[in-house]
């Protein structure tokens, strides 16, 4: 079931829209914002994906919740062979509102003091009262993503001379002999 939420574009949540007991949302292959910031960060989809985000407000914070589960196909930076990574990631976020708007928002009365002082540095600022879901969903999708992704953590990668790959053995070319720091040697002067 996809929820639909109130705000100016599809990603961007009002969050005084967001009923007191909190808000429900899901995310995934019909929502073409998110499959677009997917691909502009060049990250490739290999089965349908699941993100869920349970939003609660607390006078002018909000608190997240959320999930994200998916299957990249990321590419090994050793052997350069694509292969699935099944991602399964849970997550929370808290948003503070820097300006004041309104005087519903102070509804949370001591809990909201509360929540503050222990969360005071772990709150980012909107300067909007607009929650950007593309960013928000977006930034833990990246930092889940290795910067450099191994197919398998034992990966031997490619031959440095025949470029083939050495998880399924040795290659053709027997640049065993290169492993030999003497081979190098003798190959400058030419022996
Ligand atoms: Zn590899
Ligand atoms: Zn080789």
């Amino acid at each position: 079931m996809e929820k639909k939420a109130k705000g100016r574009k599809p990603y961007e949540i009002d969050i005084y829209s967001i009923p007191e007991g909190g808000l429900d949302l899901e995310y995934g292959e019909r929502d073409k914002w998110l499959i677009d910031f997917l691909g502009e960060k060049g990250l490739k989809r290999e089965s349908p994906f699941h993100v869920t985000l349970f939003l609660e407000r607390v006078g002018p914070v909000v608190f997240v919740k959320g999930s994200i589960h998916a299957a990249l196909l990321l590419t090994c930076a050793r052997c350069g062979e694509d292969f699935s990574s099944d991602l399964a990631h849970p997550f929370s976020a808290g948003f503070s509102t820097d300006f004041k708007e309104g005087k519903g928002g102070m509804r949370g009365g001591i809990r909201e003091e509360v929540k503050l002082a222990e969360g005071e540095t772990g709150l980012s600022q909107l300067d909007t009262h607009f929650l950007n879901i593309v960013d928000l969903v977006g930034e833990q999708f990246l930092l889940e993503t290795p910067m450099q992704p191994l197919c398998n953590e034992a990966c031997k990668g490619r031959c440095s001379r025949c470029g083939e790959s050495l998880n399924s053995g040795k290659c053709q070319c027997g640049a065993e002999k290169k492993e030999n720091p003497f081979y190098v040697l003798k190959k400058l002067k030419g022996e």
